[in-house]
């Protein structure tokens, strides 16, 4: 599996609309962030978590052409405003895309884009997507896909874990926990044996809806992935110095990041 990170940034974005501090006016790439997205590829079988509001903009940056599925962690606007922007990927398969998600998500992303599921004018541009509810766990290009609940403040998100063959018969597996607060004991064990974990981690102090970073480097310990990357970053997290500052396997994500699992 490869993965690559769409966007590392938490809901504002990096720089945030209106701010003069040294990491929203950096000419460091890796202090600009998009809202948090991950791309998984297993072979040329694209699945994209979360498709947010800059869906366009990270696919011209990447030169993304396909995507075969979408996972839905949940239905905050920095997670699901880009959905329309998936019409090119119809276009270029020639192709419906799935979504998945938890029911109640869904109900979401059936009331926010509500002409894409009726009826419309002829030569109307919207997304062909078909929303499947998430019942146990997926086979989806060859990867192995499971989900788990965690707490977001008072809300339940989804996160993800990927597991596929290496061509020397060895499982790679990574898990994709953002927006969490607070992850319950039956999903902490199925976040055990990780080759990288990419977990949320907004700012240093701890926050009501997301890890703080020593919580966060806590979970980490506490899971012993081999890797781990943080997302949903804000400005308060300049790249290379708080990289400097972080524990041996465990970096900051960054926008564009890619990597073999
Ligand atoms: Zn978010
Ligand atoms: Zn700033
Ligand atoms: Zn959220």
């Amino acid at each position: 599996m490869k993965v690559t990170v769409l966007g590392s940034g938490t809901s504002h974005g990096v720089p945030m609309i209106g701010c003069d501090c040294d990491v929203c006016t950096s000419t460091d790439p890796r202090n600009k962030r998009f809202r948090p997205s991950i791309m998984v590829t297993n072979g040329d079988y694209n699945i994209l978590v979360d498709t947010t509001p800059e869906l366009r903009m990270q696919s011209l940056a990447l030169g993304l052409r396909r995507v075969d599925a979408v996972l839905i962690t949940h239905t905050h606007a920095d997670h699901v405003m880009g959905l329309d922007d998936l019409r090119r990927f119809n276009d270029l398969a020639d192709a419906e895309i799935p979504v998945f998600g938890m029911a109640e998500h869904l109900a979401d992303i059936r009331r926010i884009y509500p002409y894409i599921f009726v009826e419309t004018q002829k030569g109307g541009g919207k997304p062909r997507v078909s929303l499947h509810e998430l019942r146990g766990d997926l086979q989806l290009g060859g990867m192995a896909v499971s989900n788990m609940q965690v707490l977001h403040g008072r809300i339940s998100v989804t996160s993800y874990r990927f597991e596929a063959q290496r061509p020397d018969g060895s499982v790679g597996a990574l898990a994709y926990v953002t927006d969490v607060s607070k992850i319950p004991e039956e999903t902490m064990a199925g976040l055990r044996n990780l080759d990288v974990l990419i977990l949320d981690a907004v700012r240093f102090e701890p926050h009501p809806t997301h890890f703080g970073l020593y919580q966060a480097l806590d979970v980490i310990k506490e899971l012993a992935p081999r890797h781990a990357y943080l997302t949903h970053l804000s400005h308060n997290f300049e790249h290379s110095e708080v990289n400097a500052m972080l524990p041996p396997g465990i970096e900051l994500s960054y926008d564009g990041l890619s990597f073999e699992v």
